[in-house]
């Protein structure tokens, strides 16, 4: 499991990072960028979390 980000779509709000900032972190263009490696086990929780609180749907988890 793996998640991703639209940077098209992001609006920079930062709430992915501050609810898991283990896998989301803001990149040089001012956009989240998450990870590119299998999502932790014990951070999957917030991980989805981080998806679902989106407030423009920018994460994609798969
Ligand atoms: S929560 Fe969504 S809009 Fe906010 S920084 Fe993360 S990906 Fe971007």
């Amino acid at each position: 499991m793996r998640a991703y980000v639209d940077k098209d779509t992001c609006i920079s709000c930062e709430t992915c990072v501050a609810i898991c900032p283990d896998i989301f972190s803001m990149d040089d263009d001012g956009k989240a960028v998450a990870i590119n490696a299998d999502i932790a086990e014990d951070i999957k929780n917030e991980a989805i979390r981080s998806r679902d609180e989106c407030p423009v749907s920018a994460i994609d988890i798969k």
